[in-house]
């Protein structure tokens, strides 16, 4: 699975990284809006970096957006976006405008 380096979200470019050992503790992700930074700990099977990595891209989006949402509701958010864009990538394609 191909993890991209970085990305842009409202035209903000962040990095997204392997934490360093001791970085983040427990943790499974992080998003630091203020660094532009998305870090994962690296001890988490395919399908988990997965919904981290979509937990963090929700927190960036919540985060710059001052929604204030509890740590449950974008973990339920990002359950929800894989699960539709998973079974619906007619979707992703409509989006981009193709
Ligand atoms: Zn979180």
């Amino acid at each position: 699975m191909a993890i991209p380096n970085n990305f842009v979200l409202f035209n903000q470019t962040w990095a997204i990284r392997t934490a360093t050992p001791g970085e983040i503790g427990d943790d499974l992700g992080q998003c630091r809006s203020d660094a532009h930074e998305v870090v994962l700990n690296p001890n988490q099977n395919e399908e988990s970096i997965r919904h981290t990595l979509t937990h963090e891209l929700i927190h960036c989006i919540e985060q710059k957006l001052h929604l204030e949402m509890t740590e449950r509701q974008v973990d339920l958010i990002a359950l929800g976006l894989i699960d539709l864009l998973r079974t619906n990538p007619e979707f992703i394609e409509m989006i981009q405008g193709e």
